[in-house]
Formats: C-alpha cells, sequence, structure tokens
C-alpha cells in the first residue's frame, strides 16, 4: 500500500489537513494521538515519565497535565529530550504495528502523521513525504488562537523544531496552507485524486 508520511510545525494545519483525508475513507496512523495514549494509559511510559519530570506534571486524578508537560520540555530541550527518549521508541514500535494491520486493507493508500519527521532518528516507512507549509505568522496566530497559548510560548515552540527550510528539503508534495478553508480542501482534494492514480499505477506494475 502506498504509504503518505505526513508532517509540519505547530499549527500548520496537519490535524485538519487529516481530517480531510479521513473523509475520504483514508486510513490514519496518527503519532501525537499515539503518544496522547501512551500518557494516559496507566502504562509504563506514563510511570517513567511521572518519575523523570516529578509529580508536578500530575493532575489531582492522577493524569499527566499535558499542558504543564509541554510548557516544562520546551523551556528546556534536556527535558524535551528526555521526554523523547522515552516516548519515541514505543510510538515508533507501536506506528509499525497499525501500519502491518493495513497490510490487506483495501484503501489505495494511508497516511502517517508524523509531526517530528524531520527530526526524527527513527525510520518511518513511506513512499511519499507530504509536508503541510504555513508561513511562521499563520502558526502562531492559529495555535494561540486554538491553544489558549501566548503567541511567545508558539515562538519558542517553533524555535525548537526543525525549521520550514529543513522540511521542505525532505518532502516531494507540499501543501501551502496560507489560504481559507476551501482553498485547503481543494488542495488536500487535488492530492487525494493524484495518491489515488500513483496508487493505480502502482497495483498495475505489481500485477
Ligand atoms: P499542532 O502541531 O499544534 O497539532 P496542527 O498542525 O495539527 O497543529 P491544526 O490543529 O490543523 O494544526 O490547525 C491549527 C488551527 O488552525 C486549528 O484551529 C485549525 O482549525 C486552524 N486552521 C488550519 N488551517 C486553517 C485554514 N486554512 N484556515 C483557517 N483556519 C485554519
Amino acid at each position: 500500500m502506498l504509504v503518505i508520511a505526513l508532517t509540519g510545525g505547530i499549527g500548520s494545519g496537519k490535524s485538519t489537513v487529516e481530517n480531510l483525508f479521513r473523509s475520504y475513507g483514508i486510513p490514519i496512523i496518527d503519532t501525537d494521538v499515539i503518544a496522547r495514549e501512551l500518557l494516559s494509559d496507566n502504562s509504563a511510559i506514563k510511570k517513567e515519565t511521572i518519575n523523570y519530570f516529578g509529580q508536578e506534571i500530575t493532575q489531582e486524578n492522577g493524569e499527566i497535565d499535558r499542558s504543564k508537560l509541554r510548557t516544562l520540555i520546551f523551556d528546556d530541550e534536556q527535558k524535551r529530550n528526555a521526554l523523547q527518549t522515552i516516548l519515541h521508541p514505543v510510538i515508533h514500535q507501536q506506528t509499525l504495528r497499525q501500519l502491518e494491520q493495513l497490510e490487506n486493507s483495501d484503501a489505495p493508500y494511508c497516511v502517517i502523521v508524523i509531526p517530528l519527521l524531520a527530526e526524527s532518528n527513527h525510520k518511518y516507512p513511506h513512499h511519499r513525504v507530504l509536508l503541510i507549509d504555513s508561513p511562521e505568522s499563520l502558526q502562531i496566530k492559529r495555535a494561540s488562537t486554538r491553544d489558549r497559548s501566548t503567541p511567545d510560548q508558539i515562538k519558542k515552540i517553533i524555535a525548537s523544531q526543525a525549521s520550514r527550510k529543513q522540511r521542505q528539503t525532505i518532502a516531494d508534495d507540499v501543501i501551502e496552507n496560507d489560504g481559507d478553508l476551501t482553498l485547503l480542501r481543494q488542495k488536500v482534494n487535488r492530492l487525494h485524486e493524484k495518491y489515488c492514480s500513483l496508487s493505480a499505477s502502482e497495483q498495475e506494475v505489481n500485477s
């Protein structure tokens, strides 16, 4: 099956594009969702994270306060690396497992959402990289409105991530998310058609 790795910086529009692909019935594996589940399950990963960061990152109900955790890691590179060391090997493993489960799917292609693809040391199998790219000013505006974070907090996160240029060098396809949602929908639709036709020609070669 054709595998598309979808990436982009904070607030670039990854989840919005992911939902548009999902609306076409395309299976999605989202590494952010896997991370969220790992931190909320009663998993070894959750325990390891609390051991490292201390009880200060938990809420009264014992759940990890993800917004506190996010503030902590974007203020401190060492802590950011520590969380990545705890989470990333398991996220990688689970992604591969979910991909295996899609092997017999009838879908023409699938999308793996990997926000930190350009930064990751782990190899994620894929045929094409799709970058969702937005001007930094829009990333700041959209992410701060959505998260009720300050623009300075978002700027800090942008500075900690790969640059737009670094991401552009690994991209096969780019969606410039610099217009309204109608325009974004049209761009995703065009790519959906392209991926369906790539998948069909791949199947022809293999048959
Ligand atoms: P994060 O990295 O923080 O998870 P993301 O890349 O998944 O962010 P989204 O959540 O898809 O980004 O988008 C951020 C916000 O911007 C959302 O509230 C979304 O509805 C809005 N948004 C995305 N694209 C557009 C657009 N073209 N026009 C208007 N609003 C948009």
